[in-house]
């Protein structure tokens, strides 16, 4: 077999197994009754909540395509030589140059996507009454966030051409294993080194909540270790709660907005999700799935490289940084693609904390309630279409949660008060 023929053997059989494996998880899950929209919700806010997302859909869709276009345009106007020629001058070392070569790239991106992350982000969130940030305040934070993450991802892409220039043939088992260690590490890390960079992080001041909270998780068997609310409101009027960390640096984080707004029972339920998070490990689970695309990655990447380096004479060899546009261009296409896998495996981990938040509180109006309130203000989707479920939503629409609690109801509640207390 010609190496084209078994590349495309190869990559038939993995888009195969994708699609295979998306449409295998994403199949409808049973514990989940219709619901009609008008019950909960009137029909301006859902033609307010379409328009939104749809506004915030095109924004996103057009930013993809200009950052791709931008990335093939420098792959066919041989950009990444210009770039490498640029870090030449400032260095000889060739960790130095992949460093500034990747960091120069992801920089033009950010320029160049700038004005519609200003519109998206800014403008439009204004607009919904969404943001509380003032422009400046949220161009730093575009800088700062984005600073770091092209810090890191330019050592990660200093680091991957350093191992597939040192060894040729099986660089990328090295790059797959540094790979799994620095996610394991910034999955640990997270809470208290870079998440404290972006945001404040401050106990619960309502002591009675913080042992109400607690005693929800001595109900759950689970020991939840910290509680912190985060200072979003300088940013956002939404209101969210997470779980993060592992082992010592686990905690649950509160939005300053949920604590403020919500009612306590909304609030305990809000938690009652997160401990069904932590009870089920599923920030540990959620790491662990990202492990095959690490080790599949590393390697298409590291093929990609030697593939266009015999090609291209005008690299010297796969680990050149010139060839980092068309590498970029790979993992960005591939990230969006493989989208559905990942939203869709959190989108399963997300129904079954609401399950057991369910389960925990057994009180499926207060759930409601809940997910009303929380789709109301951050603006949910009410009927997204199918397609963009599947392939970009990491929770279930607002609905399909409602009609969870309303399945939960019919086989949990039971309405004969005789046999109540044989439950
Ligand atoms: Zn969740």
């Amino acid at each position: 077999m010609t190496p084209g023929r078994r590349w495309l053997g190869v990559g038939v059989v993995i888009t195969v197994a994708v699609i295979a494996l998306a449409l295998f998880l994403g199949r409808p899950d049973p514990r989940v009754l219709p619901v009609d929209p008008t019950n909960h919700f009137t029909a301006d806010f859902g033609e307010t909540s379409s328009l939104y997302s749809g506004v915030k859909y095109a924004f996103w869709a057009t930013a993809t395509l200009l950052r791709w276009g931008t990335l093939i345009g420098l792959l066919v106007l041989g950009g990444g030589r210009v770039l490498t020629t640029i870090m030449g001058r400032v260095s000889n070392r060739s960790s130095v140059i992949a460093f500034g070569t990747m960091a120069i790239l992801l920089a033009v991106l950010a320029l160049v996507t700038l004005p519609l992350s200003y519109a998206s982000g800014y403008r439009i969130e204004h607009a919904f009454g969404l943001s509380t940030q003032t422009r400046w305040a949220w161009l730093l934070d575009y800088v700062r966030v984005r600073g770091f993450w092209i810090l890191v991802y330019s050592a990660a892409a200093a680091g991957f051409l350093a191992a597939i220039g040192r060894w040729p043939r099986r660089g990328w088992v090295v790059a797959a294993g540094a790979g799994i260690v620095i996610a394991v590490f910034g999955t640990i890390a997270a809470p208290r080194i870079i998440d404290p960079l972006f945001h404040d992080f401050t106990p619960l001041a309502d002591r009675e909540l913080e042992s109400e909270i607690f005693e929800l998780g001595d109900t759950a068997g689970i020991d939840i270790q910290r509680v912190r609310v985060m200072d979003a409101s300088r940013r956002t009027r939404r209101l969210n709660a997470y779980v993060t960390g592992i082992g010592a640096t686990r905690q649950v984080v509160l939005y300053d907005n949920l604590v403020a707004n919500a009612p306590r029972e909304e609030l305990l339920l809000v938690v009652a999700h997160e401990i069904g998070h932590q009870r089920e490990r599923h920030v540990t689970r959620g790491l662990i799935s990202t492990f095959p695309g690490i080790v599949l990655g590393a390697w298409a990447l590291s093929a990609l490289a030697g593939w266009r380096a015999r090609r291209d004479r005008m690299l010297d060899g796969p680990a050149d940084p010139a060839g980092l546009p068309l590498l970029w261009l790979a993992v960005s296409v591939a990230l969006f693609l493989s989208s559905p896998i990942s939203a869709t495996i959190s989108r399963r981990m997300e129904a079954q904390a609401d399950w057991i938040s369910l389960e925990l509180t057994r009180d499926p109006d207060t759930f409601v309630a809940a997910e009303r309130r929380l789709a109301e203000i951050n603006l949910s989707w009410i009927t997204p279409p199918e397609p963009v479920v599947r392939w970009f939503y990491s929770h279930p629409p607002v609905l399909n949660r409602i009609g969870m609690a309303e399945y939960w109801r019919t086989v949990r509640e039971d309405p004969a008060p005789s046999s109540r207390s044989a439950d």
